[in-house]
C-alpha cells in the first residue's frame, strides 16, 4: 500500500550542518545498556532502526572522561581508541542503511557517582547531587574549566574518528553545561556565574571548541532542557531558555530540546500513566520560534497524524523519538508503506527505562520482545525464520505471553490454535488497563489482536478460539496438536501468602464478603465499603493503582505495606507523580508494617522492625530476638489483599503427570510460559512467548538456547595492540 500523502512532509530530507538527514524520523539518544562495551549489541540495536527507516540513530549518553562514570548505570564511553573501535561498529552498520549516526558527549558532574573509575567529578560549584545524594563534585577553578572543555574536544575528535555524523554537547537532564547555566547549581561569582551571559559562557565556549575541532566533518547538536520545571530557581523557557537559544544558535546545527532534570526525568520520558504524546510541546515549540536552525522535540510520538501536525504547525522540524523507536524499529517504514495498523505502538510503561535505572544490560521492552536481543539472539523485529517442522501447536491462554507466542508461531507459518476461556485476547491485561492512567497499556493487546487476525486470514489452518469453556487435561491430550504451550497466567493470592512470611495470613480469605483480590476489585462485581485497607507486599503498580481508583471513587483508603510500596515505579519514573496523586487523594500509608491476623472488620498490624535489635542464641524453638510488641488493630469495611501472586499451572501439572500418554496422543512437547511458569513483568511474560515460538524446534524449548555474550576474554585487551596476559603489580 502507498503512503498517505498527508505524511509526505515526514519524509522530506533536512540539512543539519554538513550532513543531510534523509527524513524527519530521528532516534534521540537513549540508554540500552550496551554503551561501548557491547559493540555488537550497540550496532545491531541501532542499525535495525536504520533498516526500519529512521533517519538518524544516536548512542546513549557517552562519557568523555573517567570523571564522568555513571556505574552502576551503563553509559557509552569515548575515553580511548578501544572505545573508538567498538563504537565504529555502530556507525558502520547504520551507514550501510543510509542513515546518520550521532553521539551524545556527556559529562555528569556530581550526578555521575564514578563508582567504577573512583574519580572525582568536577562541577560549576560544589553541590551534593539531588539524584545521587551521596556524591559531591569539586568546584572548578579556571584551570579545571579549560581541562574539562578539552575533554569534550578530545572526545569529539574520537567521535569523528569512530564515524559519527552528529556530535552532541549534552546539556539536558541537568548534566554539566546545564549546571553552569542554571542558578540552581551555579553559585559562582566569577566570569562563569551570576548573569546569564556568565552562566552561559561554559556551554558556549565548549560548543565553539567542539565546532572548531570537528564542525567541518560533523553536525554539532546540543540537547537542551529548555525548562527545568523549578520556576525561577532554575531555567524557565520564556526567560533564560529562549535567551540561551538565541545566544547559542550560531554555534549549533541542530537543537534537541526537552524539559525537566535528572532527579525527575519522568517529566521528559513521561509515562503514559501521567502524560499523553506530545506533552512537552507547550514548552519546546517556543524554541522553534527563536532558532534559525532545525529543532527537534520529543514526547512519545507514535501517531503519524500527530507527527505531521507537529511539523505543519511549526512546533518542531524533526520528530525525536526514543521509546517509539524501541517499541517499533520499523515505524517510519510502516508509515511509508501505508501500514499504519502494523505499528507496534509504545504503551508508555517505561519498563525499558527501568532496566537502565536498575543498572546493567540489556534493555527490555514490553511491546517489542526483540529489543535487546537483536545481536545476542539474532532476533529481527519483523522477520522470522520459517517453521522447522509441520507440527501443529495449541496455545492455551491468550494473555501477553500466549498471544505473543501464537503470533510469532503464525509468522513462522506454523498451524496454531490459540485457545482461551476469556472473550478477548489480552489475559490479565484486560483488567489492568481499567486502572487509572493505564489505558494505553491496551496497545499491547491491540497489536497482537490485529496481527493475529491478519495471520489467521492468511493461513486458514490457524484458529483463534475465544470465549470457550476452560480446557481440561483430557481435552488437550485428545486435541490433536503435536505441541502444546500453556500460557494460563497467574492470579493474586486469596489467602494472604506473601514475600515476607511465605505463608498464608490467618483469617485472610477473599471468598468472604469483606475481603477482595485485585481481580475482584477490577471486575467491579463485589461491593466495596467506605473504609478500605489495602494490605500490600508487592513493589510495583497494583497497590497504588487500586488506592488511586478507590480514593478517586470516594473511599477512605489506607495502605498497610510491608515492602517499599511502588519501589519499581522509581525505575519506571512513575514514582514521584504517583506519590503526589495519592497525597492529593488523601490516601494514608502505614509503612514498614504487615499483618499477623485478620478478623471480621479488622486486621492486626505490626511494625516489621518491631522485634529486638539484638539477636542471641536461645536454643531450639525459641526466637533469637525479643518478641515484637508493636501489634495493634486497624479497622476496615473492605480489605484488599495485594500480597502476592501464584501461577495458574494446574493444566501444566496435569499434563506432566500424564506424560506417559503424550506419545500415543501424538504430543511431542508441552511448554509452560509467561506468568503460568512464574509471575513476572508483562515484558518478561511477552519475552517468554516470543522465545518459545522462535526456539520450538530445539531439543527442549522449555529452556533457552545459549546466546552470544560479548565478554572480555582473557588475554584480549580493550585497547588495540595491547595484551592482557599477565597479572602485574606495581612494585
Ligand atoms: P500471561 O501474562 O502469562 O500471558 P495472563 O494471566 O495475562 O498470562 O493470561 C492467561 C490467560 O489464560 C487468560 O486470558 C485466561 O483466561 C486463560 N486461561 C487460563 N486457564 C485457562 C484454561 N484452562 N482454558 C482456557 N484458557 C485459560
Ligand atoms: Fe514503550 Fe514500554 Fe517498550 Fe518502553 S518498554 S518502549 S515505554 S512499550
Amino acid at each position: 500500500m502507498a503512503r498517505d500523502p498527508k505524511y509526505d512532509i515526514l519524509f522530506e530530507p533536512i540539512q543539519i550542518g554538513p550532513k543531510t538527514l534523509r527524513n524527519r524520523f530521528y532516534q534521540v539518544p537513549h540508554c540500552i545498556g550496551a554503551g561501548s562495551d557491547l559493540p555488537g549489541f550497540q550496532a545491531a540495536h541501532r542499525s535495525i532502526k536504520a533498516e526500519g527507516g529512521w533517519g538518524a540513530m544516536n548512542t546513549e549518553y557517552c562519557s568523555i572522561h573517567p570523571e564522568s562514570d555513571d556505574t552502576h548505570r551503563l553509559s557509552a564511553r569515548l575515553w580511548d581508541e578501544g572505545d573508538v573501535r567498538n563504537l565504529s561498529a555502530m556507525t558502520e552498520h547504520i551507514h550501510k542503511h543510509g542513515a546518520l549516526a550521532g553521539v551524545e558527549l556527556w559529562y555528569g558532574g556530581a550526578h555521575a557517582p564514578c563508582m567504577e573509575s573512583r574519580a572525582t567529578p568536577r562541577g560549576p560549584s560544589q553541590y551534593a547531587s539531588e539524584f545521587e545524594t551521596l556524591t559531591y563534585c569539586k568546584e572548578m577553578d579556571l584551570q579545571d574549566i579549560k581541562e574539562v572543555q578539552q575533554f569534550y574536544v578530545d572526545a569529539a575528535r574520537r567521535a569523528r574518528d569512530a564515524g559519527f555524523d552528529i556530535v552532541y554537547v549534552y546539556g539536558a537532564h541537568s548534566y554539566l553545561p546545564l549546571q553552569f547555566l542554571s542558578p540552581y547549581y551555579n553559585k559562582r561569582t566569577d566570569g562563569y556565574g551570576g548573569s546569564l551571559a556568565n552562566r552561559a559562557r561554559f556551554w558556549l565556549e565548549t560548543l565553539e571548541q567542539v565546532r572548531n575541532a570537528v564542525g567541518k566533518d560533523c553536525a554539532i547538536a546540543t540537547r537542551f532542557a529548555c525548562d527545568t520545571l523549578y520556576g525561577p530557581g532554575g531555567i524557565e523557557v520564556e526567560n533564560d531558555g529562549i535567551k540561551f537559544v538565541e545566544m547559542a544558535d550560531p554555534l549549533v546545527d541542530l537543537w534537541d530540546v526537552d524539559v525537566g532534570d535528572i532527579a525527575e526525568w519522568g517529566e521528559d520520558a513521561g509515562p503514559s500513566r501521567f502524560y499523553l504524546q506530545g506533552h512537552q510541546v507547550p514548552w519546546t515549540k517556543m524554541i522553534k520560534q527563536v532558532s534559525k536552525k532545525p529543532v527537534l522535540g520529543v514526547g512519545r510520538f507514535t501517531d503519524p497524524e500527530k507527527m505531521a501536525e507537529i511539523v505543519t504547525k511549526g512546533y518542531a522540524d524533526i520528530i525525536g523519538a526514543a521509546r517509539p523507536s524501541i517499541a517499533d524499529p520499523f515505524l517510519p517504514n510502516k508509515i511509508k508503506e501505508g501500514r499504519i495498523d502494523d505499528i507496534r505502538v509504545c504503551i508508555g510503561c517505561n519498563v525499558c527505562i527501568s532496566r537502565w535505572e536498575i543498572g546493567g544490560p540489556p534493555i527490555i521492552c514490553t511491546q517489542n520482545a526483540t529489543a535487546g536481543e537483536e545481536y545476542r539472539r539474532g532476533w529481527h523485529p519483523e522477520k522470522f525464520p520459517k517453521k522447522g517442522s509441520n507440527d501443529s501447536v495449541l496455545v492455551v491462554g491468550a494473555g501477553p505471553s500466549g498471544s505473543e507466542c501464537a503470533r510469532v508461531l503464525m509468522e513462522r507459518d506454523y498451524t496454531v490454535h490459540l485457545y482461551d476461556s476469556a472473550e478477548k485476547i489480552g489475559g490479565h491485561l484486560n483488567g489492568v488497563i481499567t486502572l487509572p492512567g493505564l489505558g494505553e497499556w491496551g496497545y499491547h493487546r491491540d497489536y497482537r489482536e490485529t496481527q493475529i487476525a491478519k495471520l489467521v486470514k492468511k493461513n486458514k489452518t490457524c484458529q483463534v478460539a475465544l470465549g470457550q469453556k476452560p480446557i481440561t487435561v483430557d481435552e488437550i491430550l485428545a486435541y490433536g496438536a503435536e505441541k502444546v504451550v500453556i500460557a494460563t497466567g497467574s492470579s493474586w493470592n486469596t489467602d494472604g501468602t506473601n514475600c515476607l512470611t511465605h505463608d498464608p495470613i490467618p483469617g485472610a480469605d477473599a471468598s468472604l464478603p469483606d475481603q477482595l483480590t485485585p481481580e475482584q476489585v477490577m471486575s467491579g462485581k463485589k461491593a466495596i465499603g467506605k473504609r478500605v485497607v489495602i494490605l500490600n507486599a508487592d513493589t510495583y503498580f497494583m497497590a497504588p493503582s487500586l488506592a488511586e481508583k478507590l480514593a478517586a471513587a470516594g473511599h477512605e483508603v489506607t495502605i498497610v505495606s510491608g515492602v517499599h510500596m511502588a519501589n519499581y515505579m522509581h525505575f519506571t519514573l512513575e514514582y514521584p507523580n504517583m506519590m503526589r496523586r495519592l497525597h492529593e487523594l488523601h490516601v494514608e500509608e502505614i509503612g514498614d508494617s504487615f499483618c499477623s491476623k485478620i478478623e471480621k472488620g479488622r486486621l492486626e498490624v505490626y511494625s516489621i522492625w518491631g522485634d529486638g535489635s539484638k539477636r542471641t542464641y536461645r536454643g531450639p524453638g525459641v526466637l533469637p530476638r525479643d518478641a515484637n510488641k508493636s501489634h495493634r488493630w486497624v479497622e476496615f469495611d473492605s480489605l484488599i489483599l495485594v500480597t502476592g501472586r501464584h501461577s495458574n499451572d494446574e493444566l501444566h501439572r496435569g499434563l506432566k503427570a500424564r506424560e506417559s500418554e503424550w506419545e500415543k496422543n501424538g504430543i511431542k512437547g508441552v511448554y509452560l510460559i509467561g506468568d503460568a511458569e512464574a509471575p513476572r513483568l508483562i515484558a518478561d511474560a511477552t519475552f517468554t512467548g516470543q522465545r518459545v515460538a522462535r526456539e520450538i524446534e530445539s531439543a527442549n524449548a522449555q529452556f533457552a538456547l545459549p546466546y552470544k555474550r560479548e565478554v572480555a576474554v582473557w588475554g584480549v585487551s580493550h585497547m588495540p595492540g595491547a595484551t592482557n596476559t599477565a597479572i602485574e603489580y606495581q612494585v
